[in-house]
């Protein structure tokens, strides 16, 4: 069954009562990781494994599949947007913004005057 022991799913799922973490939805125990089934659960992180959280049980949380999905893909986009907008390329950024715009209203003003001879 996954990463986790039967047990250790009990005891996640037990310390959550059963219900999602996120939504308080009522969770089926035999529909763990069963996507599409009612109750489906999976095993959520409460702070995110890719932002430092741990794997301990006090840090873990059942959880409705779509609302962990949900979640991850939350967390994963803020870190694509942190990873690709560093402060240090926002000068270039704002540089590359210019030139666009420097450049569309050059092509604009050489559009008034069209070369027909
Ligand atoms: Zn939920």
């Amino acid at each position: 069954m996954g990463k986790y022991s039967e047990k250790q799913l009990r005891e996640i799922f037990d310390s959550g009562e059963g219900v999602c973490f996120y939504c308080g939805k009522k969770l089926v125990w035999s529909n763990y990781g069963k996507l599409g089934t009612r109750g489906a659960w999976e095993v959520a992180h409460v702070h995110a494994k890719s932002r430092g959280g741990a794997d301990t049980l006090t840090n873990l949380a059942p959880s409705c599949i779509e609302c962990n999905r949900k979640v991850q893909d939350r967390v994963s986009i803020y870190d694509n947007i942190r990873k690709y907008f560093k402060p240090s390329l926002w000068p270039v950024i704002l540089i590359g913004g210019i030139i666009t715009l420097i450049a569309i209203v050059i092509k604009r003003i050489l559009n008034r005057f069209p070369t027909k001879f």
